[in-house]
């Protein structure tokens, strides 16, 4: 089969190798520069240390499958993300552990003793949490929710917490203990050489052609199956509507030595504009020592309008009921399938995203084994 792949990020980039290895013919178009969609690393040319440009990018996961896959195509480096949380003038760190309940009610207790006291400041006439409001009050209590989840969600997502999905809040872990592990995945690391250099390497098979600066919009139409991996809406010209993301802003910082010594910091008060910022040669650890300057991302949430790279599906209300009618007209278009976390409008996580690219790739491949049109 001859395909066109609508996207270089993960999704694209996973689901084209696995169908060139299984013989097909893959043209790859993206229309920005570069691979690996929001993923993309580069060496900031001021500065020399390697930069997620769209944001940090910690890969984890518990999908041995898809961490094998990864090791096939970058050496995966030892990383443990560790963030830290600026709250009313004071530093603590994330996530929600038993040195932040300690630091935050100025107390010492035991693990037993502080899951006992949150326990009793948490809500109890909260059943099953219908948003994300109710599950961060019956988690941890008034007071840390407001202090650590409430203004940084209204900064990250420009709407109430009450409005958004319970599911946002237990990405997050809590714990009694003094693991300050971010992830509670097995296994975690960063690529040595960056995730442009890792999809570079699963884009290298003869099979594959790549076109970047490339919309697919302007390719011919006879292809004999089309792997869309960009929004959803935009595939259908937007035609019941447009479904709403938010986007992020980056304002760079540039300073001798260090800027904030950690790789990331989160500014939780709603009073501060922006939600974190990241200091990129902390993701590097193993390189550190050759930079005399530093670079920092402070990032920025808004709104995502018609020109804006979009980032985060927002999912309201209003928008799962017009991707329904997304997904039915994409149930009824033959010859094209849709994937990722813009091509089915889901807030994936780079693992997540792999793995169901090579599921789709051979569920594709099988079902045109069979002769069935997919
Ligand atoms: N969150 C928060 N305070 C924080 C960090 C996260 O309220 O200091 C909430 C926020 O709503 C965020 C969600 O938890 O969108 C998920 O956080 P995660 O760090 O997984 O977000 P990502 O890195 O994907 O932006």
């Amino acid at each position: 089969m001859r395909l066109l792949v609508a996207g270089a990020g993960f999704s694209g980039a996973v689901a084209g190798r696995a169908l060139a290895e299984l013989g097909h013919d893959v043209t790859i178009v993206d229309e920005r520069d570069h691979v690996a969609g929001n993923c993309h690393t580069a060496r900031d040319p001021e500065t020399g240390v390697m930069v997620h440009v769209y944001g940090p990018h910690i890969f984890h996961t518990d999908d041995r499958r898809v961490w094998d896959y990864v090791a096939r195509f970058a050496e995966m480096m030892p990383y443990v993300n560790r963030v830290k949380a600026v709250v009313g003038g004071e530093v603590y760190t994330l996530p929600i552990n038993l040195h932040t309940i300690n630091q935050f009610l100025r107390a010492s207790f035991s693990p037993a003793e502080a899951r006992a006291h949150v326990e009793a400041l948490a809500r109890d006439d909260i059943g099953t949490a219908s948003n994300f409001e109710e599950q961060g009050l019956k988690l941890v209590g008034e007071d840390l929710y407001r202090a650590f989840f409430e203004g940084y969600t209204r900064k990250q997502w420009g709407v109430e917490p009450s409005r958004l999905p319970a599911s946002i809040l237990k990405r997050l872990p809590l714990r009694f203990t003094y693991d300050d592990n971010y992830f509670f995945h097995r296994h975690q690391g960063i690529p040595r050489d960056g995730y442009s250099a890792m999809v570079d390497a699963i884009l290298d098979h003869p099979r594959i052609a790549l076109q970047l600066g490339t919309r697919a919009e302007d390719m011919p139409g006879d292809f004999d199956h089309v792997l869309w991996t960009g929004p959803l809406d935009r595939y259908f010209d937007h035609a019941e509507g447009r479904l709403a993301y938010r986007t992020l802003r980056f304002e760079p910082i540039r300073a001798e030595g260090d800027i904030q010594g950690t790789a990331v910091m989160n500014y939780c008060d709603a009073e501060v504009a922006h939600t974190r910022i990241a200091e990129h040669k902390y993701f590097a650890p193993w390189e550190q020592a050759e930079f005399a300057r530093s670079v920092a991302f402070r990032e920025f949430s808004d709104d995502c309008g018609p020109g804006d790279i979009p980032f985060y599906p927002l999912r309201l209300a209003d928008d799962k009921a017009l991707l329904a009618r997304y997904v039915a007209r994409a149930r009824a278009t033959k010859g094209v399938t849709f994937l990722g976390r813009l091509g089915t409008y889901a807030y994936l996580d780079m693992d997540v995203t792999i793995g169901r690219a090579l599921d789709t790739a051979e569920a594709l491949h099988a079902a045109w084994q069979q002769g069935q049109p997919a």
